[in-house]
């Protein structure tokens, strides 16, 4: 597998190793007709300014409710769906229905939140992935600067160059790139340094590892600060207690994004949230 992926020899851990052959192949089967069939829906988590505590964006979370297999979770589907090459349809709902669905919110509340929308390396590698972005942007009418794309650092993996020089162009047309699960993979701080991003989210690793030792406390505020340093927007992921939030205000961090906050939720929890604003 890794072989297959690229120059690197790593053996990457893949979650979907957990899932055995014939239910891979049941889930791919499945996947294959669960477009068509309109069985894939939104949901999305705010993410809040620590500073000010008001949301200031939605990450977009794909879920999948299959008539035949019930609820997959996406930790087991997207990596089916990479291997299958269908990300690349999958992966381009999930930009157009965001876009669109937060444009909407735009035009009833009249604030510009943002969307970070997920983006599989599978999608990032296909050659018409950058104008695929700057039409979907141009068909919802969103400002460019309220679409956040998240990348991981599998990017790392391949076509480097290409890839950098892809999102490099569209982070000049004002499109903000992420980097997600930061520190969770193998990026070096050297490959950090070339990548056109303008946000750091920081594992939920960390997070958890917040109440544990004092060095980890150390570590989560080095993060930060390179973040800072670099000019990034430092977002903490999977917060889920008042303490750890606490640790994180201290440091500086930006913003927080957890269940301490709110769980991912569809459009009409989206409209609950916030309903003080329209
Ligand atoms: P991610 O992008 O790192 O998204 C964050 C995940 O952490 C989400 O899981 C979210 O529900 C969960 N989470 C958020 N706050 C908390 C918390 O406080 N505690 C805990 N325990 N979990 C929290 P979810 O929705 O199951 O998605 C899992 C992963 O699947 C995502 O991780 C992302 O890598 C992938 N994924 C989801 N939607 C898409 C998509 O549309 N496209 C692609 N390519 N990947 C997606
Ligand atoms: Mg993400
Ligand atoms: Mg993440
Ligand atoms: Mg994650």
């Amino acid at each position: 597998r890794a072989k297959e992926e690229g120059k690197s020899t790593y053996v990457v851990y893949d979650k979907s190793m957990h899932t055995p052959f014939n239910e891979r192949m049941n889930i791919e089967k499945h996947l294959r007709s669960a477009m068509n069939n309109n069985e894939f829906e939104l949901h999305y988590q705010p993410q809040v300014e620590i500073g000010t505590g008001m949301i200031s964006g939605f990450e977009a979370l794909i879920r999948w409710n299959s008539p035949v297999l019930g609820f997959v979770s996406p930790l087991s589907f997207i990596k089916i769906a990479e291997d299958s090459r269908l990300i690349i349809y999958i992966g381009e709902w999930v930009l157009r229905e965001a876009s669109r669905f937060m444009k909407s919110v735009h035009d009833r509340t009249g604030i510009p939140y943002k969307i970070s929308v997920n983006i599989s390396i599978i999608q990032l590698l296909q050659d018409d992935f950058v104008e695929m972005v700057l039409d979907s942007l141009a068909e919802s009418g969103l400002e460019p600067n309220c679409l956040e794309l998240e990348i991981t650092e599998s990017i790392f993996m391949e076509s480097f160059e290409s890839t950098v020089s892809k999102l490099g162009f569209l982070k000049s047309r004002g499109i903000r790139i992420a980097l997600d699960d930061f520190g969770t993979g193998y990026s070096s701080l050297s490959y950090l340094q070339q990548l056109p991003i303008s946000t750091l989210k920081m594992d939920k690793i960390f997070i958890d590892s917040l109440e544990d030792k004092a060095y980890s406390q150390s570590f989560v505020q080095t993060i930060i600060i390179l973040g800072h340093k670099m000019g990034l927007d430092v977002v903490a992921e999977g917060v889920e207690d008042a303490r750890q939030l606490e640790f994180l205000k201290q440091f500086d961090c930006d913003k927080i994004q957890g269940y301490l906050i709110s769980r991912p939720v569809p459009e009409r929890g989206v409209w609950e949230l916030l309903e003080p604003h329209y």
